[in-house]
């Protein structure tokens, strides 16, 4: 058992993450910043590169997914790859390309629904902007990453007395009654930015350009263009009479992403590394919640790209020897069992909170594990004393999936599918236990130790 102590401060480490991480591109330049601090060599995918063992690298696409590796001091090309894959993005609401918007006296803004969120869940708090903004400087193009720290949006519930049934059922329209609002045209014409012409063609309205450029010091006519998503401004926080939740924005998946390159990093601080046969490493994707499919997402070729880069030189078939030898560990969050809908579970499958990590389990594949994948964890959380617990889906209930069936399949890779449990699955705001992030980063970091050693004596 790990002291309460402990469970509270790594739990306490993981809320800094994630309230620095509003948009995927700040989660992933998160992660950049701590691998630099422990030592990682950041590698482009447009040179050639030079791996040498008992170093370790980073490479990202898209600034949105980042690939973090520790070389074993006995890696040869053709030697194994100990995998621990996450995924960056969270549903949200995003900025529309034209998100001008004027209304009754309002001025809001247009947005999109970004993967299935729980968008209920997104009225009545106080947003914000987070992402990316592409700003023309010069004759360079540059990148820049953008956070406002107040709340300058909000999309306000309609009045119960304007809406009686408001309890029986909450419906609404995603388009028409999901648009946020910004500010009032009576106050932005007392002391908005100046009043733009009615007939110009602006596409976004003058207060949230304004607020673009006071936050990155340029011009209007500098913005290139920008993918912004709202976020809750409410930080994250530890939670529950006991101090034993977590409540917090973006657990799924910002939690694995942070234990994964947690138990990389704390992997490599002892002299492990110098006697692994094998390369340890991080995948953290963008684009799981709306299925993978992009240039920057599990479903392209840009983990079989890296592995490929780093077999090569050991032969022609070096990468096809090396993937039998490898091992994936897609960890994505799980369902907790929830006290006033526990008929939702299958009676014998319901993850309890602070009781461990989850093996995610379906006969049709909608997960990617095995009985050789489970068994090799589970041999691996006993010798690191993290408890597991198993997770199947009702026959009739429809059965969430990940990353893992989807690179499992592209590659051929031995993979389990894995999770820590949570409540309020894609809510604004998320819940989960404290215990979670300790056992996370355990499990990771024994996993990338000892999965050579464990894959060695298996007699199959
Ligand atoms: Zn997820």
């Amino acid at each position: 058992m790990n002291s309460k102590e402990a469970v509270l401060s790594a739990a306490r480490q993981f809320l800094g993450f994630v309230n620095r991480s509003p948009s995927p591109y700040h989660a992933v330049e998160e992660c950049r910043t701590r691998l630099l601090a422990a030592g990682f060599t950041e590698l482009r995918e447009v040179d050639k590169w030079e791996i040498k063992p008992s170093n370790k690298y980073f490479v990202t696409r898209n600034k949105s997914t980042i690939i973090a590796f520790a070389v074993g001091g006995r890696y040869v090309p053709g030697n194994g790859f100990t995998i621990t894959g996450a995924h960056t993005d969270s549903p949200c609401l995003k900025v529309k390309p034209v998100s001008k918007k004027i209304a009754h006296g309002y001025v809001q803004l247009g947005v999109s629904t970004y993967g299935g969120g729980i968008w209920h869940s997104w009225f009545d708090r106080d947003l914000t902007i987070a992402g990316r903004v592409v700003v023309k400087n010069g004759s360079k193009l540059e990148h820049k990453l953008i956070h406002v720290d107040r709340p300058i949006l909000r999309v306000p519930n309609i009045c119960i007395h304007l809406q009686r049934d408001m309890n029986d059922q909450f419906v609404f329209n995603n388009e028409t009654q999901l648009a946020p609002v910004l500010a009032t045209c009576v106050q932005q014409e007392l002391q908005g930015p100046a009043n733009q012409d009615e007939n110009k063609k602006e596409k976004h309205h003058p207060i949230i350009t304004k607020i673009i450029c006071d936050e990155l010091e340029v011009k209007p006519d500098q913005i290139m263009d920008f993918e912004l998503m709202l976020a809750d401004t409410q930080p994250a926080t530890i939670g529950g009479a006991l101090e034993e939740f977590i409540f917090s924005p973006r657990l799924d998946n910002l939690l694995n992403c942070y234990c994964a390159l947690e138990g990389l990093v704390n992997s490599c601080e002892g002299d492990t590394l110098n006697e692994d046969p094998n390369i340890r490493m991080i995948s953290l994707f963008d684009n799981e919640e709306v299925g993978s499919s992009s240039a920057q997402g599990a479903a392209s070729m840009l983990q079989e790209h890296v592995l490929r880069r780093l077999s090569s030189g050991g032969g022609p078939t070096a990468f096809e020897e090396a993937i039998p030898k490898s091992y994936m560990l897609s960890a994505d969050q799980a369902h907790a069992i929830h006290p006033n809908y526990s008929e939702k579970h299958e009676m014998q499958h319901r993850p309890g909170l602070h009781e461990g990590i989850v093996i995610k389990i379906n006969a049709n594949q909608r997960y990617a594990s095995t009985a050789i994948t489970q068994s090799i964890l589970r041999e691996i959380a006993t010798r690191v004393n993290v408890p597991l617990q198993d997770f199947v889906v009702r026959n009739d209930s429809a059965c969430g999936s990940t990353i893992g069936p989807i690179m499992s399949a592209k590659l051929g890779m031995p993979t389990v599918d894995i999770g820590a449990p949570q409540l309020s699955m894609h809510s604004i705001r998320e819940m989960c236990c404290t215990s979670s992030v300790l056992q996370s980063v355990q499990l990771y970091k024994g996993f990338f130790e000892l999965y050579p050693e464990v894959f060695a004596s298996c007699d199959f």
